[in-house]
């Protein structure tokens, strides 16, 4: 690999670092060590923090201009270097070389959209009720952020926290996941090519997430917490930033339900599933957890798709026929396992798939009549498993779907467009996918409701999470 860009270092103000203790990194799809990273310790990370509160004293007078004109330089590395940044992120996550790619371009839209929106971070004057004053807002920059990302998008999750706090006028610490650190280790090179003044951004690796974590969480320089992983991790980091009044955005777990109506076009409906199942071999917030299809249409939705899972190449990322990677760890191979198995033991039948194949990898599955009081109904799978439950109303789908305590993503298909609107309203979720399989757009407000989080990541919203309203009240 490119070694100007496979780095196994830290990156903190504005030096790469090792260190001799290191903990590895493996290759989820060959189950071999891919390299190593230095296993920093909690006074590595202060350390940063306080970097990055140094940095923050000049970085937030840059002109907004400077400060987008750097990320859009960073954007253009990321174009230029795209290849080399999905031939790491397959290596470290297991994802499709094809789907690393488009991972790269996702990752990278968050950069050119925020290196845009950036400059629009407008305030506003607001009428005097008395006449005697001047009244207006500004915004800026809340200060040091700690961000904290997960291993299923290991550069998109980075650059939709790291991108709109630049532009903002924040210095980050980024906490990347100790499965996937290269990735984020490459973003910090591009920052340096991109001319990104030191201390503005550092990269601590760690196999301590619980000390890191809390260290992120509850220094007094830390402004604002940005997290996206576990609804478990995320109430953890919540409490603790309780504790200095951080702002603080989480990005959770899902459980998204997937409807199909009777009046649905089912070949789309079968097509937006294995869109919104299968990225990332069904590791990803926003998969598809729960079917829920129309009895009318049951036999026909389940027999079509039932075709199209059979279908998936399953294997090593790096060979260009793979649509399904391995699982990250063998933790994520056991829950997967878990379920289909108590969804079988409660009444369920496998269509196709199903089968551990060798290491990590496992067959695409579809279970049918899967009875509601499934394990499955309730706790996010995180792997390729399809689980279809039967419906008769629109009533009863509503209730279902909106039956976990989280919204995430949700989804369903109708042609009836008077169905669309009174669905879309009733469905718990932060996202609703309709007649579509897939609804991530740096452009869009990404985030949960529920036990799915709070805070918006993308488009205008994003940015605002990065920033602070002052009011100016001027005596006249
Ligand atoms: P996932 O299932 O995606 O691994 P986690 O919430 O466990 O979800 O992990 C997401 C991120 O949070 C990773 O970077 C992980 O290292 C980090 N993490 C895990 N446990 C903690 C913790 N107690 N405090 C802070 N971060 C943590």
């Amino acid at each position: 690999m490119d070694n100007t860009f496979f780095i196994e270092k830290a990156y903190i103000n504005g030096t790469f670092i090792s260190r001799e203790r290191t903990f590895d990194i493996i290759n989820p799809a060959n189950l071999e060590k891919l390299g190593t990273m230095p296993d920093l310790t909690v006074a590595d990370c202060k350390a940063a923090i306080a970097a990055a509160d140094e940095a923050w004293k000049s970085w937030r007078s840059v002109p907004v201009g400077e400060r987008c004109a750097i990320v859009r330089k960073m954007f253009e590395l990321i174009q230029v270097h795209r290849e080399t940044l999905a031939e790491i992120m397959t290596k470290e996550c297991g994802k499709p070389y094809t789907e690393s790619l488009g991972e790269v371009e996702y990752a990278n839209s968050f950069m050119e959209w925020f290196a845009e929106e950036g400059k629009r971070a407008y305030g506003e004057t607001i009428p005097s009720l008395k006449g005697n004053t001047h009244l207006a807002t500004v915004k800026q920059g809340v200060g040091v952020v700690a961000a904290i990302t997960p291993w299923n998008f290991p550069l998109a999750m980075v650059t939709r926290k790291v991108a709109p706090a630049l532009v903002a006028g924040c210095t980050v610490v980024l906490k990347p996941a100790s499965q996937t650190p290269f990735s984020a280790v490459a973003l910090a090179k591009i920052a340096e090519l991109a001319g990104l003044p030191k201390g503005v951004l550092h990269v601590v690796t760690s196999k301590d997430s619980k000390g890191f974590g809390e260290e992120l969480a509850t220094n007094p320089l830390v402004r604002k917490i940005s997290f996206t992983g576990s609804t478990e991790v995320g109430k953890t980091l919540m409490e603790q930033a309780a504790s200095t009044i951080k702002r603080v955005s989480m990005e959770l777990g899902g459980n998204a339900p997937f409807i199909v109506f009777a009046d649905a076009d089912i070949d789309k409906a079968v097509e937006g599933a294995i869109a919104g199942k299968f990225r990332n071999a069904g590791q990803t917030c926003v998969a598809v957890n729960r079917f829920y299809i129309q009895e009318e249409v049951y036999e026909q939705f389940t027999e079509k798709l039932t075709q199209a899972v059979a279908k998936l190449q399953v294997g090593d990322g790096m060979d260009e026929e793979t649509q399904i990677g391995p699982l990250i760890n063998q933790k994520g191979l056991d829950k997967v396992q878990e379920h289909i198995v108590d969804a079988v033991s409660k009444g369920a039948k496998i269509t196709t798939g199903g089968k551990a194949l060798e290491k990590l990898f496992f067959a695409p599955i579809v279970l049918r009549d899967v009875p509601t009081k499934a394990l499955i109904a309730e706790e996010e799978t995180f792997g390729p498993v399809c689980a279809l439950f039967k419906f008769k109303t629109e009533e009863e789908a509503i209730g279902l779907a909106n039956q976990t305590p989280y919204g995430l993503a949700a989804y369903f298909y109708s042609e009836n467009i008077r169905r669309c609107h009174r669905v879309s309203e009733k469905l718990e979720a932060g996202m609703i996918g309709i007649n579509t399989g897939m609804l991530s757009n740096a452009s869009a407000p990404f985030g949960g409701v529920k036990l799915s989080g709070i805070g918006r990541e993308g488009s205008h919203y994003g940015l605002d999470e990065y920033l602070e309203v002052k009011y100016l009240c001027f005596g006249i």
